[in-house]
């Protein structure tokens, strides 16, 4: 059995840290807004080079209060892409916004930013949130001049990007350090996962951390006394002691990721199978810290044969994701029709997300594309 994410193998190996972490909060008495979520967010703020973090609940609710601290009205449109997981465009309505959905690049699956400017040449709109698909970068420089040219706010979704890097002006930077928030979510299966749910916005800009930082608690500042109504949003103090053990890891972790994806790619060229594995933008693999390993295959035919064949032969695969945004029964207000954004589409038909984390051995690579190889037989 080879699963698509295994929890376990990494807990057999930093085990007596986690429970030590556990027992010192438990020991210290402090289980709410304490020393580890504090020392997580200044963690995590220096991780991408900015000034603050804000640790909430999780990455779900970190979209929600990220864009009302940044003061999106009521009506007002935010861009984002439909090939992501739902919580990015839900922030957007939960804040009385409109989401337009933007199709996305056919060999990186992130949002198009030349179809973003073509909407923002004829319409006004509150900002855009870009989602580093999979932890690959969305292009920095291209999102840079559309916040200057056309006055945006920029949230990055970085749930899925912790760690990657771009270049913005020369300079390498981190996924989630040139919008005027990001948002990362430490649930339990992406790279930087905590043992239940969490989250963090991270800013560089004071007005917003300042704001964020009251809506996490009912929109007090002091303790009782609500300027605005906010919402009980606070990242756990076990679930930050334990992020803090992991945080050291992280960079070793992405290095495993990386080394994957590369094992892939070789056994994929190697057996010739006509799979289109992951785009690596500008042929640094700095750009992806690969959250995923999604492939995409010739028709839907063959991602459903494949699925099947994998799981009879006892290989976790996930589709990411089945449904894009535009075209579910809760955005039907919205108006957009089957064929509207047809990048998107084709790839909810025929990609498949294949295991990857750090523990995943290279034999158990050889084997996964080995039953993929078969099984593409079987179609043909
Ligand atoms: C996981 C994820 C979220 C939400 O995070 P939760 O912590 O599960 O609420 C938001 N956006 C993207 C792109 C995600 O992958």
């Amino acid at each position: 059995m080879i699963p698509l994410f295994d929890i376990t193998r990494q807990y057999s190996k930093i085990k007596s840290e986690i429970i030590e972490a556990i027992d010192n909060v438990l020991s210290n008495g402090r289980v709410i807004l304490g020393q580890e979520v504090e020392r997580l967010e200044q963690n995590i703020a220096n991780f991408i080079g900015v000034k603050f973090g804000i640790g909430v609940a999780n990455g779900s609710d970190a979209l929600v209060i990220a864009l009302k601290a940044m003061e999106i009205k009521e009506g007002e449109k935010v861009i984002t892409t439909p090939y992501t997981f739902f919580a990015t465009a839900s922030a957007i309505v939960r804040n009385g916004g409109i989401p337009i959905f933007v199709d996305v690049d056919s060999e990186t699956y992130n949002i198009d930013l030349n179809q973003v400017e073509d909407i923002l040449k004829k319409e006004k709109v509150f900002g855009i949130i870009p989602v580093h698909l999979f932890g690959q970068t969305v292009d920095l420089e291209g999102l840079y001049y559309l916040k200057e040219k056309y006055g945006i706010k920029i949230l990055e979704d970085c749930a899925q990007s912790i760690g990657s890097e771009g270049i913005l002006n020369g300079q390498v930077k981190k996924s989630g350090s040139i919008g005027d928030a990001a948002i990362f979510s430490f649930f339990p299966t992406k790279n930087l996962g905590a043992y239940g749910d969490g989250g963090m916005i991270v800013t560089d800009d004071e007005r917003i951390y300042e704001k964020a930082k009251m809506l996490r608690v009912h929109g007090a500042k002091k303790k009782y006394f609500h300027e605005e109504i906010g919402f009980n949003s606070r990242l756990d103090e076990i679930q930050a002691a334990i992020l803090n053990v992991k945080f050291k890891y992280l960079n070793s972790w992405t290095e495993n990721r990386i080394k994957i994806a590369k094992k892939y790619k070789e056994e994929f060229e190697k057996h010739k199978l006509e799979v289109i594995y992951p785009k690596i933008l500008n042929k640094t693999y700095k750009y992806h810290v690969f959250h995923q390993y999604v492939v995409k295959f010739k028709s839907n035919k063959i991602r459903e044969k494949v699925r099947e064949y994998l799981s009879e032969n006892k290989v976790g695969t996930s589709l990411y994701y089945p449904v894009p945004l535009h075209l579910q029964k809760c955005f039907a207000y919205l108006g957009y029709k089957e064929g509207n954004l047809p990048v998107s589409e084709e790839l909810s038909k025929t990609t498949l997300a294949l295991p990857i984390f750090p523990e995943l051995e290279e034999k158990e690579i050889e084997i996964i594309v080995q039953k993929i190889k078969e099984a593409i037989e079987e179609v043909e």
